[in-house]
């Protein structure tokens, strides 16, 4: 860790403790409920997978309600099958009914010269360094129920509307590719938003005889076959994983959100709850001292009254004069230090400070009582 992921790091554990933590108890608490969210929004995919009907490829159009018009969601598992025509990748040559060519930009930790840029590029500009798709390639394909040879009947499957479902594809060929220094480069490296140093481009590809499972919306393609497309309410659209696997998985991620939620909102209320205890408790001092103040300069009178026989205290001893004025008998002690230092005239003037220190022990004054010995 750096000096500067050091002072960052302080600032926000100071920031955290602020308000007695309060701070940290509300982020904790809004956490809590970004995390519950996540946890029903992830149980209703869960119910979603579950579900979805399941058939084989063969007898698909059982999955079909009524005319068929109306979709269902469903899965089916078999293998990737072109209908005539297939994708070749590029560079590898692989065929293939979906290629996916990707480059992603890779940086060195350089900082540059001001290295607090580096920070707020990391921040606002992370998305910039993943992957950035270059090309997409898709030609239309079914799953059949063997791999090769003879089946009966198809499942058409749609890619065109996968959104953010991730495909199963397969990393056919990659390669890195070292950048030359540019002008623009060198610029990069003086403001400091890190040092590309290289692309490392990537094809990917799906491949035919892959066996995959298709979850989505099912509808009737014509009279023999049926078709899938993606569903958005579902994470999967074509996956390597069974519905079980794809059910197991939903299923643990709802559960680690759920304890976590549960135990991030036990943590927030305990948190806020402390600050509030202490907020309390701090208003309460104060209220206390305020009326310890009121008490004493109503005192104060009565010590004006008297004062004159103080002034008149010639048998006063040098242990009891007090450290300001060395003229007056020492009257006032300061709580929470208890020193009986001062006289009231010199206890009330050093309480009007900003800072109210004890001159014995420099503790800080809450307030002060008047001493009477006779
Ligand atoms: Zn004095
Ligand atoms: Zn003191």
């Amino acid at each position: 860790m750096s000096a500067r992921d050091r002072e960052t790091a302080e600032a926000l554990v100071r920031l955290a403790a602020s308000l007695d933590g309060a701070v940290l108890g509300l982020g904790t608490a809004a956490v809590a409920v970004a995390s519950w969210v996540k946890y029903l929004a992830v149980s209703g995919q869960l119910r979603l997978v579950a579900s979805a009907a399941t058939a084989s490829i063969g007898d698909a159009r059982s999955l079909l309600r009524g005319d068929g018009n109306e979709p269902r969601i469903a899965a089916v598992r078999g293998y990737v099958r072109t209908q005539g025509s297939f994708l070749r990748a590029p560079f590898s040559s692989e065929a293939g009914v979906v290629v996916k060519h990707t480059q992603m930009c890779l940086f060195t930790e350089w900082r540059g010269i001001f290295g607090w840029t580096f920070d707020l590029h990391a921040l606002l500009f992370r998305s910039w360094k993943e992957q950035i798709v270059t090309s997409f390639r898709a030609v239309p394909f079914v799953l059949a129920s063997t791999e090769l040879g003879n089946s009966t009947g198809v499942v058409h499957i749609n890619v065109d509307e996968v959104d953010y479902q991730p495909l199963p594809l397969t990393t056919v060929f990659h390669k890195l590719i070292p950048l030359e220094t540019t002008p623009y480069t060198l610029f990069q490296t003086i403001i400091g938003n890190g040092y590309p140093i290289a692309l490392l481009d990537e094809e990917k590809i799906l491949p035919i005889g892959k066996k995959i499972t298709a979850i989505g919306l099912c509808r009737a393609k014509n009279a023999e076959s049926v078709e899938i497309t993606s569903c958005p309410e579902i994470p999967f659209f074509l996956s390597e994983l069974t519905k079980d696997e794809m059910q197991a998985q939903l299923a643990s991620r709802a559960r680690i959100l759920f304890w976590g939620s549960i135990v991030l909102g036990t943590l927030s209320v305990c948190l806020v709850g402390h600050a509030i205890y202490r907020g309390w408790k701090r208003i309460k001092l104060r209220r206390e001292a305020r009326q310890a103040q009121q008490m004493f300069e109503d005192a104060e009178d009565a010590i004006r009254e008297d004062n004159s026989s103080d002034d008149d205290d010639d048998d006063v001893g040098d242990g009891q004069l007090c450290v300001v004025c060395l003229r007056k008998r020492r009257k006032a002690a300061f709580i929470p230090c208890g020193h009986l230092v001062c006289c009231c005239k010199c206890a009330l003037r050093m309480e009007r400070e900003v800072e109210p220190l004890c001159p014995m022990c420099r503790q800080d004054i809450r307030y002060m009582i008047r001493i009477y010995d006779s």
